[in-house]
């Protein structure tokens, strides 16, 4: 299985929402630990050196800028996706150190 972008950022190009950006990274990051070998959502296999799939490598950066816009936005990710997205380490790129 070769891990994609998710059809959903395809299709919303430019206009994506914050509220898809959320939905988008809940389904392709950890919800919480330990981390799995592979993306949740598309199968991508985590590593050190590809630690987010195509879709979440893509979200990640957008999210990060846009989460304000809509207050509570992200209250609905989890513990590991919240530190994943505003912490400066992916529990995906060494999840070795992060589940110890
Ligand atoms: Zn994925």
């Amino acid at each position: 299985m070769t891990a994609r972008l998710d059809r959903r950022l395809l299709t919303s190009g430019m206009g994506v929402t914050v509220a898809q950006l959320v939905t988008l990274w809940a389904d392709h990051t950890p919800a919480r630990l330990p981390v799995p070998v592979i993306c949740p959502g598309c199968g991508h296999p985590y590593s050190e050196k590809a630690p987010l799939c195509p879709t979440a490598a893509v979200v990640r950066p957008l999210l990060r800028r846009r989460r304000h816009e809509i207050p509570g936005a992200i209250d609905a990710l989890t513990t590991n996706q919240l530190a994943d997205l505003t912490g400066n380490r992916l529990s995906t790129a060494l999840p070795a150190e992060v589940t110890r």
